[in-house]
């Protein structure tokens, strides 16, 4: 059911866009067809899918502008998702709300701007699908209407992708969209000669806690421990559900030692969890990691879990509720130790 459009829930927005687990994933073919549609139709040098974090807006396809994200607070998109109707800017120099704007002033000047917000189907605006030019010019009906109709396309795409790749029970990437992510990054680290990391995780001794408090409460701690672990990763790593209480976190852009800190506060934060079982028990619960990074851009996503899961086994052999990094032989790496 469609919700009518929230604005004001800056905290329901983030979770409304986190909970696509799209920001800082690599290129992507319909999102990339539909700017490329819009640049051919309406004749921009500049178009964009563009999603609003908490201070950047990072772009999941565009056409014209070299960076992938920049700041939030001079963003015309951010303007945009503060409305419900599309912004349109047919001069940016003669609107006092953005004539002093660094984007027009500076680069990329921006002179005209149409955008219309990208709305969840539970009524966030996540984010824009916008043209702009560098020269003024005006939009005309029809094309503000084709641009309303591809964000809806890019709203429908982005539901798709997390349908079908996100494991029902917690939300989280199923094991085969996880792999099929990891191997592309894997691609595209080689290709930008970047570091990736995962860090594979399994819940300790659960079978008995299954066995004591019952399979629906077993449930209710595993998706706990997922949204414990959601709570002290950037939004950029990705979470998957390899197995029953098994998962994995992949690092992109991350060098191992700060996938080791980040792995560890997922631990320390799963160590911090207490629940109350149906009989009034208190229940602790404790997950093992073991954590691998890429060292050869030949490594298949099935040669990067192994690796994690001997430090995981390592983990759990040296008494659980630890952390264990894989041991490589070598290091591709350039510049890092
Ligand atoms: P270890 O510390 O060595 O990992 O011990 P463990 O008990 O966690 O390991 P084991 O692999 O023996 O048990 C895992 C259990 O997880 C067994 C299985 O019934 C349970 N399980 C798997 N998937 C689910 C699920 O979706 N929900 C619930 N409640 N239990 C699950
Ligand atoms: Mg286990
Ligand atoms: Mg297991």
């Amino acid at each position: 059911m469609l919700g009518k459009v929230k604005l004001g829930d800056e905290p329901g927005r983030l979770a409304a866009l986190h909970r696509y687990q799209v920001l800082d994933t690599g290129p992507e073919r319909p999102f990339e067809t539909i700017v490329s549609l819009i640049e051919d139709i309406l004749e921009t040098p500049i178009c964009a899918v563009t999603l609003l974090d908490a201070d950047r807006q990072w772009f999941k396809a565009r056409r014209g502008v070299s960076v992938c994200e920049s700041a939030r607070d001079a963003a015309f998109c951010n303007y945009t998702i503060q409305q419900t109707e599309p912004l349109i800017v047919a001069d940016a120099t003669a609107d006092p709300r953005f004539a002093d704007n660094p984007m027009v002033t500076g680069q990329p000047h921006i002179k005209a701007y149409a955008g219309v917000p990208l709305v969840s189907p539970d009524g966030y605006q996540i984010g824009t699908l916008c043209a702009i030019d560098t020269k003024p010019r005006d939009f005309a009906d029809h094309e503000i209407k084709l641009l309303t109709k591809f964000a809806k396309l890019v709203v429908d795409e982005l539901e798709l992708r997390l349908e079908a790749g996100t494991n029902s029970l917690t939300g989280v990437m199923s094991r085969r969209y996880w792999m099929m992510t990891v191997d592309e990054e894997i691609q595209r680290a080689a290709r930008n000669a970047n570091l990736l990391s995962i860090a594979l995780f399994d819940i300790d001794k659960f079978k008995r806690i299954n066995d004591t408090y019952g399979h629906a409460f077993g449930d209710l701690v595993i998706r706990t421990v997922v949204n414990a672990c959601l709570d002290h990763v950037r939004a950029g790593s990705r979470l998957g559900r390899l197995g029953g209480e098994e998962f994995v976190l992949l690092f992109t852009e991350c060098a191992l030692d700060q996938a080791v800190v980040a792995a560890e506060r997922c631990r320390r934060a799963i160590e911090a969890i207490h629940l109350t079982a149906p009989n009034g028990d208190e229940v602790r619960v404790t997950a093992s990691f073991g954590v691998a990074p890429l060292f050869s851009y030949a490594l298949s996503p099935d040669d990067l879990i192994e690796l994690a899961d001997r430090a995981l086994y390592r983990a759990k052999e040296a008494g659980r509720n630890r952390l264990e990094v894989g041991q490589v032989a070598a290091n591709i790496y350039p510049d890092s130790a």
